[in-house]
């Protein structure tokens, strides 16, 4: 069996240790025997027949620009896949661009493939510093959070969790990112996962069931490392 991870635009989308999250699911699939297969794409390359998890990372303005007319391209497929609940984790850059627009400081709309409910408006100043999050699914989520983006949720959205240190969608309403089908969307980077294994676990848990059709209980690992990586993180002042 081989999980085959879609990586988005590694070229511009891909900060503050993003790729981390790659390796972090390559290496909890390799500890359990699970192969995996990462797919690079860029703009203009073609479309992978076989996908099982979907990544997108961060990117500065001009970055979430320059993709903007390739994302507008593969939108449909995109958003087909993750209705049809192929797990997905979205980061920052391209999490606002998961939504309807984002609208920079300085008056650029970069328009988003609109598979979730969000509009995002640049502010005055950057969000910037360590994020410490509380989310149903996973409890407690840390991570680090660098935007100028100010995203509020439409009426179909549901948010990842409710901040509890930091900034999150906007600074004001105490949301952070979204939760849609397999989806996450989130401004957490740090990475996110070698800091919060649950999520990594969830990805490849869809992934396997997805692929079989049944429910899956994956092999436990030790996650020690991850949990003292977990509580320094969540201490880390704001
Ligand atoms: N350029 C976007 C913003 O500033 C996204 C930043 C990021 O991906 N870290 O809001």
């Amino acid at each position: 069996m081989t999980i085959n991870i879609l990586h988005l635009y590694p070229k511009e989308m891909n900060l503050y240790g993003d790729h981390g999250n790659i390796l972090s699911i390559i290496r909890r699939c390799e500890w359990r025997g699970i192969k995996t297969n990462v797919i690079h794409y860029e703009p203009g390359d073609k479309l992978p027949e076989k996908v099982d998890i979907i990544f997108g990372g961060g990117g500065q303005d001009s970055g979430q620009g320059k993709i903007e007319k390739d994302l507008a391209k593969i939108g449909p497929w995109l958003k087909d896949k993750i209705e049809h609940d192929t797990p997905a984790l979205l980061i920052c850059g391209l999490y606002q661009l998961a939504g309807h627009y984002f609208e920079t400081s300085e008056g650029q709309k970069i328009e988003g493939c609109n598979i979730i409910d969000i509009t995002t408006i640049g502010g005055p100043t950057r969000l910037i510093g360590n994020i410490t999050i509380n989310t149903p699914e996973f409890g407690e989520v840390v991570g680090y959070e660098n935007h100028s983006g100010l995203t509020k949720l439409g009426e179909d959205a549901l948010p990842f969790g409710t901040v509890t240190s930091g900034a999150g969608n906007n600074g004001q309403d105490f949301t952070e990112g979204v939760r849609y089908h397999n989806c996450i969307g989130t401004y957490l980077h740090g990475p996110l996962l070698p800091k919060n294994p649950r999520i990594t676990d969830f990805l490849i848990k869809k992934a396997l069931e997805n692929q079989t059709g049944k429910i899956q209980s994956l092999k436990p690992l030790n996650d020690q490392i991850e949990l003292r990586a977990h509580k320094v993180a969540a201490k880390r002042p704001r």
